[in-house]
This record gives structure tokens, C-alpha cells and sequence, in this order.
């Protein structure tokens, strides 16, 4: 299903500074529809003032990054070791592999030249010398059409040496992976990008300091990009000041949120900060299909802990989100109805995290497929006391601190949250399993 906009007609570059080029157009493929559209003013902005005021002004606009973390990308540019002489480096997070998220195809494959003109006040900010947009291998049509317009670019100086006349020279490379998810963990990443087998390496040092080929190098995600040229266009304070949708939220900005499962209108939405998960589901989404009912929802990918039809008040931000005991992630809803048995769903879930695995570190390599098949027992009918209690002592062994990176904890959050909200389904089937008598017998122990 092709995404929407919302109110496309009246998008204004003020409004809705990620999608307002595509009021009247389908995609803005070409540089003289972009240069129509206000294309490459925030370059020439950013050329005419220093380096360190770019950097500013993205800093004071405190842009949360949008790959799942919402780490401040300005605080994250400012850790940039200092410059040396060597090389240093811009990559572009486009490994957008989270289960039910699709926000940033839709801004590769419709605004490509947004996302490059982003890059390279980035990367001018930073004093990055060469860039690489790490996509996602089955992001075929996105990778083409950044590679189109990077080859516009070069022909008109806008991209390699001097641009536009300046001192600041910049290279820009795509690089497609091969379809893994812990490629979009930002030093696997980096790992694959070297040529190497990509499993996450230690953090500290961050890629700021030491990233791709051991020299400083920022990672940010492609919706994090697309928020740079309008924020030096209009101005850090017209940033923090964009309306909100209502209530207090902590996020300055707009998002690409969206929703998926079954309600009518599965899409994707640039919309202020504020709106409640209700909102999103029944005004945008146009609610659950006739005949269903919400019984869960992830509020942004396979990440992050299920919530239920009680928490659907929540405003959809960081922090919120946080409060309500998920997390934001990507901001792309996924919507569980009552007819959806949770085990099966969860164990779907289970065998894409233990295939997505990079096999580093043992709890992670060893303790996904064991949950894998503890599900796989419970949901064949084969369950035995105590596999629940199993599932929560992984939760616990696959959490932050004890794995290398955050898959595995990642992993962990639908599948404790399952538990948490749904634990009689998971109960019933072992019941079916080894019968009523031998669960009495064992809670009369
Ligand atoms: P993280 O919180 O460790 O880091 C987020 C970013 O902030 C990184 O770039 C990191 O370098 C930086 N950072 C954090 N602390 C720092 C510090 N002290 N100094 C300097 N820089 C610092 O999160 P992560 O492991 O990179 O990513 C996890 C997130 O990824 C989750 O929120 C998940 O939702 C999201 N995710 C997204 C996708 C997707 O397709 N978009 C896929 C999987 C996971």
C-alpha cells in the first residue's frame, strides 16, 4: 500500500519540513524540480556561515534522532573528535530493516535529493570528507535514485570538489548490505561498510572517535538528515516553536508516524508531536476494521514492548511513550486485534530477532534460539510448567548489559511485555498441554 501525506494541498516548507515538496508531487526526482522547490538554499546558507554555527543551530534545535534511539543528533556532531588532518566521515543509517517500519523508503525513494542536501551540511558541520548512504539491499528502487541524483549532483557541483565554489569538498557513495538487521546497529554497520563480517563492536569508543577505518565518523538515520535543510532555512527557534499537536511533549520537530495491522487506512503521516495513539489509529489510520478490536500495539517496531488498548491515551513521543513502560522506537505503530493469538505472534517475532542475530556474543547466539524453542513448544501443544518462568529468566539474561548490543535486549521487549499483558494465553496452552490436574497439583505443591 502506497503511503499518504495528510493534508498534502497546503504543506508549506514551514509546516511539514520533511514531506512539504511532495504537496504537488509525487517524488522530486530531478535538481531543477528541486532547485523550484527552494532546493539547495540551506546549502548556500550553510557555505555562507561557519562550520561551527551550522552545527549550532542543528544543536539548539535539538533534533532526536529518528532511527529508534532519539539521541540529540547536534550533541552527537559536537563529539566529533577534533580534526587532525585525516579523514573523517558522514554515513547515512539507511538500513531500515525494523518489522513494520517503512518511513524512510518512502524519503529515499520520493525526496532523495533532501536527504543529500541534508548530508552535506552535515557533513560541511562536521567536517566530514566523504560520505556513504548504507542502505538496506531490498531498497532496490531507493538506491537508484539516489544514485541518480548523486550523479546530478557530481555533474553540477554539488557534490565532490569545491562545491559550489567553496572550500568544502565532499564524495558520496551509496552502499547496499545484503538484507541483515543488525546492519542498522550503527558499528556493525560500520563493520560491513570496511568490508568486514558485521557484528557490533564495543561502544565506547564511539564512532565519533574512532568509526569507519578507526577515524571519527557520525552515523545519523535518513529521517534525522531530512529534518537539516529546513532547520537552516527557517532557524533553530522556528524548529523548537513548530506546533504541537496538543499537551506538553519534549520533542521539538515533526515525525513520520505511522500505523499497520489491520485498520483501515494503514499509512504514514508527517504530523506535530503530541497526537495520542487513539489519534494516530482512528483519525489517521481510519481505526481497526469493521469487526475487530485493538488488543495490543507496538508503538514503534518489533523493538519495543507491546502496550494495550489501556495506554492508548499516550501521547506518542519519547518520553511519554517511555512513562507508559514501551518506547517510541521508529514511531510507526503496529496494531494487534483481538483475534491474533499472542504466542504464535510473539514467536514470530522471537525467530526474526534469533535469524537477525550476528552470533558475537553468547546470550544473544544461545539464549534467542532457546526462547525460540520454548515458544515453539508452548505453541505446539507442548508446553511444561515452568516455560514461562524460563521466558522471564531470558528476558532478564538477554538484557542491556549483558549482551553486546541491543538486540537481544531489543528482542526482549515484546516478548516481556507479552507476558506481562497476556500471560493466560500463554498459561492456557501449557494447561491444554499437560492438563488441568497436573497445574493444581503443581500450584497445590
Ligand atoms: P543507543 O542508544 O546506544 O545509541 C543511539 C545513538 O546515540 C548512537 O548513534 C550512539 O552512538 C549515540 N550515543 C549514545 N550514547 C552516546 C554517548 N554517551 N556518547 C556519544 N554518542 C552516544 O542505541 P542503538 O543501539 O544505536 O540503537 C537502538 C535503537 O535502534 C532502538 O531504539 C531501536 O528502536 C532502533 N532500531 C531501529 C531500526 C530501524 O530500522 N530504524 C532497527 C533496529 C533498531
Amino acid at each position: 500500500r502506497i503511503p499518504i501525506y495528510g493534508d498534502r494541498a497546503t504543506a508549506t516548507s514551514e509546516t511539514k519540513p520533511l514531506t512539504w515538496r511532495l504537496a504537488h508531487h509525487d517524488a522530486v526526482l530531478d535538481l531543477a524540480t528541486y532547485e523550484s522547490l527552494r532546493g539547495f538554499e540551506a546549502l548556500k546558507i550553510a557555505l555562507n556561515q561557519s562550520p561551527d554555527d551550522t552545527l549550532n543551530t542543528i544543536k539548539e534545535a535539538v533534533v532526536k534522532g529518528r532511527g529508534g534511539a532519539g539521541f540529540p543528533a547536534g550533541i552527537k556532531w559536537s563529539l566529533m573528535a577534533p580534526p587532525d588532518g585525516g579523514p573523517r566521515y558522514l554515513v547515512c543509517n539507511a538500513d531500515e530493516m525494523e518489522p513494520g517500519t517503512f518511513k524512510d523508503r518512502l524519503l529515499m525513494e520520493r525526496l532523495p535529493l533532501q536527504l543529500i542536501e541534508g548530508m552535506l551540511i552535515s557533513a560541511y558541520a562536521i567536517g566530514a570528507t566523504a560520505g556513504y548512504i548504507f542502505i538496506r539491499g531490498e531498497y532496490i528502487l531507493a538506491a537508484e535514485r539516489l544514485t541518480a541524483a548523486i550523479e546530478e549532483l557530481k555533474a553540477n557541483n554539488l557534490v565532490g570538489d569545491n562545491i559550489l565554489g567553496s572550500d568544502f569538498s565532499f564524495d558520496l557513495h551509496v552502499h547496499t548490505g545484503a538484507g541483515r538487521y543488525i546492519c542498522g546497529e550503527e558499528t556493525a554497520l560500520i563493520n560491513c561498510l570496511e568490508g568486514r563480517r558485521a557484528n557490533p563492536r564495543t561502544k565506547p569508543p564511539f564512532p565519533q572517535v574512532a568509526g569507519a577505518w578507526g577515524r571519527p565518523t557520525v552515523v545519523n538515520n535518513v529521517e534525522t538528515l531530512h529534518n537539516v535543510s529546513a532547520i537552516i532555512l527557517h532557524g533553530s527557534k522556528w524548529y523548537q516553536d513548530l506546533p504541537k499537536a496538543k499537551g506538553v511533549v519534549e520533542t521539538p520537530g515533526t515525525k513520520l508516524f505511522g500505523c499497520s495491522g489491520l485498520v483501515n487506512d494503514p499509512g504514514l503521516w508527517e504530523l506535530p508531536f503530541g497526537y495520542t495513539a487513539r489519534e494516530i489509529i482512528e483519525d489517521f489510520a481510519g481505526g481497526m476494521q469493521e469487526g475487530r478490536t485493538l488488543k495490543a500495539w507496538l508503538p514503534g517496531g518489533a523493538s519495543t514492548d507491546f502496550l494495550t488498548a489501556e495506554h492508548l491515551d499516550t501521547v506518542v513521543d519519547f518520553d511519554t511513550i517511555q512513562k507508559a513502560g514501551s518506547r517510541m522506537g521508529t514511531g510507526l505503530l503496529m496494531v494487534v486485534d483481538e483475534e491474533q493469538d499472542m504466542v504464535p505472534l510473539v514467536r514470530n517475532l522471537e525467530i526474526f530477532f534469533q535469524r537477525e542475530s550476528c552470533g558475537w556474543c553468547t546470550p544473544c547466539r544461545d539464549g534467542l534460539p532457546w526462547g525460540v524453542k520454548i515458544l515453539t513448544a508452548i505453541n505446539d501443544g507442548e508446553g511444561q510448567i515452568g516455560d514461562v518462568e524460563k521466558l522471564e529468566g531470558l528476558t532478564r539474561d538477554l538484557w542491556i548489559g549483558k549482551t553486546f548490543c541491543a538486540h537481544a535486549p531489543g528482542a526482549m521487549e515484546p516478548l516481556m511485555s507479552a507476558i506481562k499483558y497476556f500471560r493466560p494465553e500463554f498459561d492456557q496452552k501449557i494447561a491444554q498441554a499437560v492438563g488441568e490436574d497436573v497445574i493444581e497439583a503443581a500450584a497445590n505443591q
